[in-house]
C-alpha cells in the first residue's frame, strides 16, 4: 500500500516521531524524580504542617502534565503502527490523504484537518487545562 508520502518523507516523519517519543520519556522520568521529590517533601513537611495546600496544587499541575504526555505517546505510537503498517499519513477517519505540511508541524496526526476539527466540536473540551 502506498500513500502521497515517498520513502524520503517517510523517514523524515519517522524520524521526528522517534525523536518526540524519546524526549516525552525523558520528560516522564524527570516527573517520576520530581514526584518522588514532592513525596519526600511531604513526609518532611508533615512533620512541620505548613504549606500543604500549596504543594497539593503542585502536585495537581504535575499531574496534568504527566496525563498529557501519555496522550500524546500513544498517539505517536500509534502513528509508528501505521507508518510499519503503511496506513500512516491518510487519514483513520474519511482515508483521505493527511498533506505533508500538515504531517510535518504534527507528525502523530492520525486525521485530516476536516475530520480532526469535526471531532473537537463534537467532543466538548474538559476544563482549561
Ligand atoms: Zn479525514
Amino acid at each position: 500500500m502506498s500513500t502521497h508520502l515517498n520513502g524520503q518523507d517517510k523517514t523524515a516523519l519517522h524520524a521526528a516521531l522517534a525523536a518526540r517519543r524519546t524526549q516525552i520519556e525523558a520528560q516522564q522520568r524527570s516527573h517520576l524524580a520530581g514526584q518522588t521529590r514532592v513525596e519526600h517533601a511531604r513526609e518532611v513537611l508533615l512533620q512541620d504542617g505548613d504549606d500543604a495546600p500549596q504543594r497539593d496544587a503542585d502536585r495537581e499541575v504535575d499531574l496534568a502534565i504527566s496525563d498529557r504526555e501519555v496522550v500524546e505517546l500513544a498517539a505517536i505510537d500509534a502513528a509508528l503502527a501505521r507508518l510499519a503498517s503503511g496506513h500512516y499519513g491518510l487519514c483513520s477517519d474519511c482515508d483521505g490523504e493527511i498533506p505533508l505540511a500538515r504531517l510535518k508541524l504534527e507528525p502523530q496526526a492520525l486525521r485530516c484537518v476536516a475530520c480532526e476539527t469535526q471531532r473537537e466540536r463534537l467532543r466538548p473540551r474538559t476544563a482549561s487545562m
